[in-house]
């Protein structure tokens, strides 16, 4: 069976000081449809020369009229930008669909309602959010006083691609800063899309700007290294951090990082199995597991860890993986040929390890062509076999029983990664009890998923550096002053 793509895919271009255009050499790559292995267009191939003109429009912009304009006129430029975006709605879904191999509905959903909403919170936040101010006896009065931190870098991983750039770009414009993106090289499209937004909603040029490219000796390169950046905010692998922040180290610049994640998900004998099975789908196979809070270990206690790998398996089992742009399609393609023989080499691991895999592992029946996976349950797993300490970054999850609670706090701890963590009991104190314990930036009890754009939001140890999420972003693309007045 072959895929059908009703398609208007658009080629890429560079966006830089409010226009769109080529590289200087006129180098482009193919952008290829995961579901399809089909081109879908052209990508303008940026590096040295795009980042710096990019950069120099943005240093220009920062003295421009977005540093004149009143707050309420930001918030207002920025709100329009969300609106614009869900006007779009249904084109962005598509082009997310086509270049991530995501089902279309999953972008309709939550990429693209969540991209807008990301302005729109943040279009508010940055009005109705005080100073820091603390009044010393009758000697001084102290307030911080905020201002842009300049030009800033946003590098972005390709699983959420305008999801995960609107939760850096709104901040970042919230607090006066001009940016120079670079959206992941397999899923340019729908960042493309957003610079005509930006212009629209009346952005001033070079205010946002924009380059395609690769990591290294490219334009991702070209931005960690350019001595004029001032704070780059990177969402990607722990090894491309480290890359990173080697070059970023000789200009000293400012680094927020959301890295990976190899996410424990505890299962006591005491939870609402019905309600674990359902989340526990979610949060393992939604958006082909391509997501870095995505729990890949699953830890269940040993009373009821049969009828859970029973009952987990029957359900997964029932999940339609196809077409991207049909409906019923719970799980889509993944997002490139690279990454699919990286996860599939995670099976091979796991079959010479020993591990029992109780479905999936193969290509679906009747998918001859396009990236695709069957949702995969591994058993039987070492707790140091590769395919339960890497991050895999696709539909693939280990199970793995245990029978004490200290027993399974270690287990979870045993990584680099601290991203991300669920724990399902009905049992509140342990609840708790477990919850600070467990070496992880965002913890869920009985959910997965659920967020407040106001929280803390980031990972510790190997999967990230800094918190955003309310103040916390705010704090990130911005300077503080301290202002002592002698009273
Ligand atoms: P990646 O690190 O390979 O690439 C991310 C971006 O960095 C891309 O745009 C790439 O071109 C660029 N890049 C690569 N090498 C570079 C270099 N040396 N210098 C500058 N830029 C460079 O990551 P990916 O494969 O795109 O994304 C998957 C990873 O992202 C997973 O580890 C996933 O867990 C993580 N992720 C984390 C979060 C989070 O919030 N913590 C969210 C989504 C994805």
């Amino acid at each position: 069976m072959k895929v059908e793509t009703k398609v208007q895919a658009i080629n890429c271009l560079h966006f830089i000081n409010g226009h769109f255009v080529d590289s200087q050499n006129k180098k482009i790559f193919e952008n290829i449809n995961p579901a399809t292995e089909e081109v879908l267009g052209t990508v303008a191939e940026g590096g040295k020369e795009e980042v710096d003109f990019a950069v120099r429009a943005a240093r220009r912009a920062l003295n421009g009229p977005w540093k004149t304009m009143t707050l309420t006129e930001r918030s207002k430029i920025i709100r329009k930008i969300g609106d614009l975006i869900l006007e779009r709605q249904e084109e962005l879904a598509r082009l997310e669909s086509l270049d991530t191999g995501k089902p279309e509905w999953l972008a309709n959903k939550i990429d693209i309602p969540r991209a807008a909403y990301n302005f729109h919170f943040f279009a508010d936040y940055m009005i109705s959010v005080g100073t820091e101010a603390y009044q010393q006896d009758d000697q001084a009065l102290h307030y911080s006083y905020r201002r842009p931190v300049g030009v800033v870098g946003i590098i972005k991983p390709w699983n959420l691609p305008l999801l995960l750039l609107t939760w850096k770009l709104a901040p970042c414009l919230a607090m006066g800063n001009t940016a120079v993106i670079k959206p992941a090289e397999w899923t340019p499209m729908t960042a493309t899309v957003l610079m005509e937004i930006c212009k629209e909603a009346g952005v001033p040029d070079g205010v946002v700007n924009l380059v395609h490219g690769f990591g290294p000796s490219s334009a991702g390169g070209a931005i960690s290294e350019h001595p004029d950046i001032d704070a780059i905010s990177f969402i990607g692998e722990p090894s491309t951090g480290t890359a990173i922040m080697k070059s970023a180290a000789d200009s000293l610049k400012k680094l927020s990082y959301e890295l990976g994640g190899k996410n424990p998900n505890i299962i006591f004998a005491d939870s609402d199995l019905d309600d674990v099975i359902e989340t526990t789908l979610r949060s393992s196979f939604i958006n082909q597991g391509e997501v870095c809070l995505c729990g890949s270990r699953l830890y269940v206690e040993r009373p009821i860890f049969d009828e859970f790998v029973q009952r987990f398996v029957e359900a997964t089992k029932e999940l339609k993986v196809g077409d991207p742009l049909k409906k019923d399609s719970n799980v889509g393609a993944l997002v490139s040929k690279e990454h699919y023989d990286r996860v599939m080499s995670y099976v091979e691991i796991a079959k010479k390890e020993g591990g029992t895999i109780h479905t999936g592992g193969k290509r679906p029946e009747g998918l001859e062509k396009g990236y695709f996976l069957e949702p995969t349950i591994i058993t039987g797993l070492d707790r140091n076999s590769r395919c339960v300490r890497e991050e895999i970054f696709g539909p693939v999850v280990t199970i793995s029983p245990f029978d004490m609670e200290e027993e399974v706090i270690m287990q979870a701890n045993d990584t680099h990664y601290g991203l991300s963590a669920t724990i399902w009991t009905t049992n509140l104190k342990k609840a708790h009890r477990v919850a600070h314990q467990i070496e992880a930036g965002i913890i869920w009890v009985n959910t997965w998923f659920l967020r407040d754009l106001r929280t803390p939001f980031g990972g510790m140890k190997h999967s990230g550096i800094g918190r955003t999420g309310g103040m916390h972003s705010l704090d990130f693309y911005s300077e503080l002053s301290n202002i002592t007045i002698k009273l």
